[in-house]
């Protein structure tokens, strides 16, 4: 019996929220007295996998077929299974990104497996029963869900929770192939990502993000220059991409884009619940706005009351002297 962790890739690189399902499946697969192999899908060299090592996984196994570059949920869900099929796999852990939310319905059917998504704890282990606590109604209550069925999949939350890692730790990683065919291919519907400057919005780790307050796109480059300064990628409610001063790849919440960056910086926007269902399991939330009574500073670890036109220039001088 061992866990199985699916790994997603991109650019060449292993995502972010992949690595932290990789410390959770090695958590669970210490928790069980077992080891974590992960399959790795997507656009990746080898060597990158092996860093994986330091998140607690033992062994990777890796799909070359380019066609796996772009997401196909029928091919990805077949890798998948052949691989928890070989190492005789109970536990699959997933990140809860799109690519896991498209594929874990799928795979639950085809294993005859439990499925809970958006999980934010370790499963406490009784038996073959797991527990785990999901988040529910965009963030804002947990319930708690029983998997009870030999196999179980598990799609983990991005940003909910801490794990150590190992530096320097190694893991091999092996070829791996489902001999999958073009019939596997037959709805490939092609991923676009919109992104509008060099860090993609989900997986970026620091967020700048304007709304309203703002008044207009003529003032938009304070948000640019803050978020060049900071490493952050650029994002925005939803009117100001409805008005069209931002793409609409740029707006996140219930709507648009979920993010979960160490730190969301907050700047003219109100906090409606449908905003916040975007961010709310940002790290740290930091609010800039006029009114001391927008709810928006009731999500946030950190505010500032007042006008961002005045603020966020000297935030821009304070980033630029650290
Ligand atoms: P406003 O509500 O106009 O707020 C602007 C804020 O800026 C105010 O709090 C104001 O005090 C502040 N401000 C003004 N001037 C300044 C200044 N000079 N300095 C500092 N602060 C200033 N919204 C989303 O963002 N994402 C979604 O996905 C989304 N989905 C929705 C889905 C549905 C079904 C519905 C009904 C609505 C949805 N909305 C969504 C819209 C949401 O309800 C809000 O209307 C929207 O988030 C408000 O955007 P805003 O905060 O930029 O603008």
């Amino acid at each position: 019996m061992s866990v199985l962790v699916v790994i997603e890739c991109a650019n060449g690189e292993v995502k972010k929220s992949s690595l932290e399902a990789a410390s959770y499946g090695s958590k669970v697969a210490a928790d069980l007295g077992t080891t974590a192999t992960a399959v790795a899908i997507g656009d990746v060299q080898p060597d990158a996998l092996k860093g994986l090592g330091e998140q607690g996984i033992t062994k990777v196994l890796l799909d070359n077929d380019k066609r796996l570059h772009d997401f196909v949920g029928a091919a990805y869900v077949k890798v998948i299974a052949k691989a928890a099929e070989q190492e005789n796999s109970s536990v699959i852990v997933l990140s809860n990104s799109n690519i896991g939310a498209a594929i874990g319905s799928r795979l639950a059917v085809k294993l005859i497996a439990s499925l809970a998504t958006n999980v934010v704890s370790l499963p406490q282990i009784n038996g073959s029963t797991f527990t785990v606590r999901r988040g529910v109604f965009s963030g804002k209550a947990f319930s708690e869900v029983e998997l009870t069925s030999d196999k179980k999949i598990i799609a983990v939350k991005k940003n909910a929770l801490e794990f150590d890692t190992t530096a320097g730790a190694t893991a091999t990683v092996e070829n791996f192939s489902a001999d999958l065919s073009d019939a596997d291919f037959v709805a490939a519907p092609k991923e676009t990502i919109k992104q509008s400057g060099d860090i993609l919005l989900t997986e970026a780790e620091v967020v700048v993000s304007g709304g309203r307050g703002l008044k207009g796109p003529e003032n938009w480059h304070l948000i640019e220059e803050l978020a060049k300064t900071l490493g952050a990628a650029t994002a925005c409610s939803k009117p100001v991409a409805d008005v069209g001063w931002r793409p609409h790849h740029e707006h996140v919440g219930q709507t648009g884009i979920t993010v979960s960056p160490n730190l969301y910086i907050a700047v003219g926007i109100s906090g409606a619940i449908q905003h916040l269902a975007g961010v709310n399991s940002s790290k740290v939330i930091v609010v800039i706005n006029k009114d001391p009574e927008a709810p928006f500073f009731k999500a946030a670890d950190y505010g500032i009351v007042g006008d961002a036109l005045e603020i966020v220039p000297k935030l821009i001088e304070a980033a630029k002297a650290l």
